[in-house]
């Protein structure tokens, strides 16, 4: 399109400041690799490398019926899922919002509570829920997909940390989540038994794992980001100096536990990557400023806002709409990340579907954007989304440089399980990602061998899949 002069010194401008090459990929991966290490070796590091208690592989052919309980930041779900054993699984399931006031207060118990009843009424609702599957007690087996830091011992125990999305609970802090939730279930007289503690990433691994059992890792592209592997046990040094691995009930017979890396937590070495303005800014505004460094250059809470801040520095420049501005411009996360798909989806000739989107949904007065400006606020987009998905992959690559060995071998396959509408609903988020692995691992490890496969419902059928995985521990 015909930018103007000054349109196109601004746009180059922003493309060195946005555009992460090759040569910066490789060098952040080396960054990102040693923090990872860090991580594996000590408690409190940078990157948590929190280590799971997932130590079986599956095979997709198990089977059995298990109930799952999933806590998110707004909603709790409970589900009963059939694994088919076929690598497909059958869910019935039932949403419950949380109410703010079950969120906070001295009552640690409020929120178990709170869930036990959500399983009450699932139960009533849900009378096929079947019992094929029961422990001797004739109890049905629970998974719970916990979202929130967690200091694991085993796969069904696990303190709270400390508490985040608008949760906080102090008398539950450095409690057992999963005793808090069965003396919960207890007090209703529920015949549950809560077998299983896993994190959202980890229950992204194990859904995508039944369907595939060549996957080795999990990762989340949506409000945050983060991913969890399958780690080879001598390599979380921190846990096996304690532990011996052999003897220890969690380890006995294993060869692989699964890692919940907690990776938005990164902070990229500003020596290759500086902050930019827009990054600095946004951060500073967070709830947890100068936390979560990587999280905010990757995810979809953030990447609607870091678009809105570069077009507003544009139009104080009046490099756009002839500098005209608006309410909803001017207001903190009023240009959703959604916005990026769509604009990223309009391919029509005069952009009619971003003029849209910038004068009816945005407030811009009609006729103000030019043909030149639709294409810049596209272009910008672009830079902030790849930048974003180019991240996200140099990191997994890191991950998967930890099996570089079997990627060499001819017929190597490792399989990826994404969950998040960032990944799923922005076109070529995928292609950006596995662009970013052949550039760092070079194509002959990447392609052929890593595949990237969308999961549904992963911290529902995760956590089914956990509890079936911990009942032999009954
Ligand atoms: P969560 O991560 O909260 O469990 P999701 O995976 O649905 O849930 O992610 C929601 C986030 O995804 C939103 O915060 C938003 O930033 C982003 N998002 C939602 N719709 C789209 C879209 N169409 N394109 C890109 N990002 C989107």
């Amino acid at each position: 399109p015909d930018f103007t002069e000054a349109q196109r010194k601004k746009y180059e401008e922003l493309r060195s400041e946005l555009v992460v090459d090759t040569d910066k990929l490789k060098r952040l991966q080396e960054g990102f690799t040693r923090a990872m290490d860090d991580g594996l070796a000590n408690y409190g590091s940078l990157v948590p490398m929190i280590p799971a208690f997932v130590v079986n592989r599956l095979t997709g052919v198990e089977t059995g019926t298990y109930l799952a309980l999933d806590l998110g930041g707004t909603n709790a779900r409970v589900c009963s899922a059939e694994l088919c054993g076929n690598g497909e699984i059958k869910i019935i399931s039932r949403e419950f919002t949380v109410p703010d006031d079950k969120k906070v207060g001295e009552d640690k118990d409020i929120i178990f509570d709170f869930l036990a009843e959500c399983v009450e009424i699932f139960l009533n609702a849900v009378p096929e829920t079947r019992r094929d599957e029961k422990s001797a007690s004739q109890e049905l087996l629970m998974g719970f997909t916990f979202s929130f830091p967690l200091e694991q011992t085993a796969i069904d125990k696990g303190t709270i940390m400390y508490w985040n999305k608008n949760f906080d609970l102090p008398g539950a802090v450095n409690q057992d989540v999963v005793q808090l939730l069965q003396a919960a279930l207890e007090r209703k007289h529920l015949a549950v038994r809560v077998t299983a503690v896993v994190n959202d990433t980890v229950g992204c691994l194990l859904a995508n794992a039944y369907r595939n059992p060549k996957t080795s890792i999990g990762v989340i592209f949506g409000t945050g980001t983060n991913a969890a592997y399958y780690a080879r046990l001598p390599t979380i040094s921190k846990w096996t100096r304690q532990h011996d691995i052999a003897a220890d009930p969690a380890t006995r017979g294993a060869t692989e536990m699964t890692v919940n890396t907690e990776w938005g937590a990164y902070e990229t070495d500003p020596a290759v990557l500086p902050p930019t303005r827009f990054d600095v800014s946004i951060d500073r505004r967070t709830r947890n400023p100068g936390k979560q460094l990587f999280e905010k250059l990757i995810s979809g809470m953030y990447l609607g806002e870091l678009v809105r801040l570069i077009l507003v520095e544009l139009i104080d420049e009046r490099l756009l709409f002839d500098g005209h501005s608006s309410d909803e411009f001017n207001r903190a996360y009023a240009f959703h990340t959604s916005y990026l798909s769509e604009i990223k989806k309009d391919t029509s000739a005069d952009l009619e579907g971003t003029r849209g989107k910038l004068e009816d949904v945005m407030g811009l007065p009609r006729g103000t954007t030019t043909l030149a400006d639709r294409y810049f606020v596209r272009e910008v987009c672009q830079l902030v989304a790849e930048r974003a998905a180019r991240l996200g992959g140099m990191a997994l690559a890191s991950i998967l440089s930890y099996r570089a060995d079997e990627l060499r071998e001819k017929d190597a396959e490792v399989a990826i399980g994404v969950d998040g509408s960032l990944y799923e609903k922005y076109p070529g988020f995928d292609k950006h990602i596995m662009d970013a692995m052949r550039e760092t691992l070079g194509a002959d490890l990447v392609d052929g061998k890593v595949t990237l496969g969308m999961v549904e419902d992963g911290s529902a059928k995760g956590a089914a899949l956990a509890a079936m995985l911990a009942k032999h521990k009954l």
